[in-house]
């Protein structure tokens, strides 16, 4: 079977420093392993996207070296083949809809999930109240546990009832959430390797529960440490991450691959963007990334000496 990875980045802003590691350790994983690999633009929450955004990413993606193989494949094109998944989990008994606000689940429970949220409290699990509408749908989840393998955090196990609970498929908003687009596109798209940032970890068992629910394989994960700042934080276009500079692409490659773990030659700094590309396949050693969720980077963007594991 061909190794396939993708990087699906969210157009609500240029890319910065943390989607390059994304990017980066995610393509070099695939052609290591003499695979494909492909990007996909998650512009499925449209009130999210901004305008301009998803081409900004392409072109700096072509300016730092990337090649991927065929078209990118755009989600906001994809909502036919979201409908068809819901409609199966709909037909199995797996969604159910659900009439809840915001306030009133906030007037439920004060139970957290483990994203800080609310977790559902089940109220329309056995059915909508009289007289009430659907407004969103939801899946089902088990009192039992997910567990996988991460190629670099390590064993992750998660109760889905208990850790998360009944979470959203069909936003109140009319969108499809993520959770559902990525696990459909993944398996559209044949992807078998998936390494992301691990700010998504926490979303994974989510994801291998509606694969299984859907009858997909599932994929191995590898989720590389989250950039953060040097107040901690993660980098994003809200705590104020520069975007990359499309004319410093080797700088940029450079700093990456030294914070993946990989210790590229201090030469490196003058090669072409080609030669960057060739030393990092030769020696991509992904049992070098550091085993850490979040890693702080100093202004420079480097891995700082004080890098705390969680
Ligand atoms: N679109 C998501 C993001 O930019 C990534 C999804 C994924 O890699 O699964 O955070």
């Amino acid at each position: 079977m061909i190794c396939r990875g993708r990087f699906a980045p969210s157009p609500t802003g240029e890319l910065h420093f943390g989607s390059l590691l994304a990017a980066l350790a995610s393509c070099l994983e695939a052609r290591a392993r003499g695979g494909e690999w492909r990007v996909r633009m998650e512009d499925v929450d449209t009130p999210r996207t901004v305008p301009g955004a998803a081409e900004a990413i392409l072109a700096c993606l072509e300016a730092h070296g990337f090649v991927w193989e065929g078209e990118t494949l755009w989600q906001s094109r994809r909502r036919e083949a979201y409908r068809e998944a819901l409609a199966t989990l709909q037909s199995r008994g797996l969604a159910y809809p659900c009439a809840c606000s915001r306030r009133e689940i906030a007037v439920a429970t004060d139970i957290r999930a483990i994203d800080g949220g609310l977790r559902y409290p089940g109220t329309c699990r056995h059915g909508l109240p009289p007289g009430r509408i659907a407004r969103a749908w939801r899946l089902r989840t088990e009192d039992a546990d997910i567990a996988f393998i991460d190629r670099i955090q390590g064993r992750i196990c998660q109760n889905l009832a208990r850790d998360v609970g009944d979470f959203v498929l069909w936003r109140a908003d009319g969108q499809f959430a993520y959770q559902l687009a990525v696990v459909v596109d993944d398996a559209f798209q044949g992807i078998t390797h998936i390494v992301r940032g691990a700010d998504l970890l926490d979303s994974t068992s989510r994801q291998i529960y509606l694969q299984r629910c859907l009858g997909y394989d599932v994929p191995e994960y590898l989720h590389v440490p989250v950039a953060t700042n040097a107040a901690d934080e993660k980098l994003s276009k809200q705590t104020g991450a520069p975007a990359l500079d499309v004319r410093q692409p080797v700088a940029n490659l450079t700093r990456a691959l030294a914070f993946l773990g990989q210790r590229p030659p201090q030469e490196l700094s003058k090669a072409s963007v080609a030669e960057v590309w060739a030393w990092a396949l030769a020696h991509w050693k992904p049992e070098n990334i550091p085993r850490t969720r979040r890693l702080r980077t100093n202004g420079r963007e480097q891995p700082s000496c004080g890098a705390t594991r969680r």
